[in-house]
């Protein structure tokens, strides 16, 4: 299997660092092809912007979703985007990789996913009429592949539990499993998280190590997130709210899943 590393952090002697090397290593081992991105290493540019769009008249406005269209139908996005989305192409799985900053992913893989996700390839997929929002929320162009996470935080598990303080995991990271995994077609595993960083000794870093070993092994035969799909009969046409049979007792983005 071909699996895509996007790799979000900007000292490889990090404990990321270390992961990152241990995973590119556990998933060769099993016999897989691995290509990493290593965003920080590539210069990787974060912002989109009207250089993204390589026949776009200097004077004219910039339209971030028409521009981006024209450009990847007509074959003239800025080539690390479409090589990118050539990586995307190749994967059976793809995993995001980061350290949690401000609750969410550094910028510079938020920029990644802002370029590579163009209008044509990320969304403004299939039908958009009346009566159909496209492919989408388990459809699309990356249907039928599998992603997962791989998050450090410096916060500890209990922070992070159904009552901590900064709001449960599942929930922080809904708007990445969900918006945008799951939106272009993916399949998506639970992520592997590494809590409460600053105590890590190599007892504990053994112990994390093999965690996420048997995560890789497993990347394959997991269950993934049960996402309801858009277009699978659960969501009332245009409006896109759950049907009142669906989860009755349920809102938020817990409604969302099976
Ligand atoms: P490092 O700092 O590189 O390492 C962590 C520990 O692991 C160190 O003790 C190191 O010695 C040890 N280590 C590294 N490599 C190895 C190895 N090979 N073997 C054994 N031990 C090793 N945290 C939150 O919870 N929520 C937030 O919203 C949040 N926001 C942040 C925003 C910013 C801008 C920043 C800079 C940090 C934020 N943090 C937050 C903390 C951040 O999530 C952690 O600092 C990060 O996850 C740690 O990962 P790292 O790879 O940088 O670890």
């Amino acid at each position: 299997m071909n699996v895509l590393l996007v790799y979000a952090h900007p000292e490889p002697r990090s404990l990321n660092g270390a992961l990152r090397d241990y995973t590119v290593e556990r998933l060769r081992a099993a016999g897989h092809e691995v290509q990493v991105s290593d965003l920080y290493a590539m210069n990787w540019k974060a912002v989109l912007d009207g250089d993204d769009h390589l026949d776009r008249a200097a004077d004219a406005p910039f339209h971030p979703v028409l521009d981006s269209k024209r450009a990847y139908d007509s074959g003239r996005q800025s080539p690390d985007i479409a090589a990118e989305q050539d990586k995307l192409r190749w994967a059976d799985a793809v995993i995001l990789q980061f350290p949690l900053w401000w609750f969410t992913m550094p910028a510079i893989l938020k920029g990644w996913v802002d370029r590579v996700y163009a209008y044509g390839f990320g969304y403004g997929v299939g039908e958009h009429s009346d009566v159909r929002w496209g492919d989408r929320y388990g459809e699309g162009t990356l249907a039928g592949k599998r992603a997962m996470l791989i998050v450090t935080t410096g916060g500890w598990e209990s922070h992070y539990g159904p009552r901590g303080v900064n709001g449960p995991i599942d929930d922080l990271l809904f708007p990445i499993q969900h918006g945008v995994l799951h939106y272009p077609g993916f399949d998506v595993l639970p992520p592997y998280v590494v809590y409460r960083t600053s105590r890590m000794d190599e007892q504990r870093y053994a112990a994390v190590r093999d965690g996420l070993g048997e995560r890789l092994d497993a990347l394959w035969t997991t269950a993934p997130i049960g996402f309801r799909r858009q277009n699978g009969g659960e969501y009332e046409i245009p409006a896109l709210t759950l049907k009142p049979e669906i989860a009755p007792d349920r809102i938020g983005f817990h409604a969302h899943i099976v």
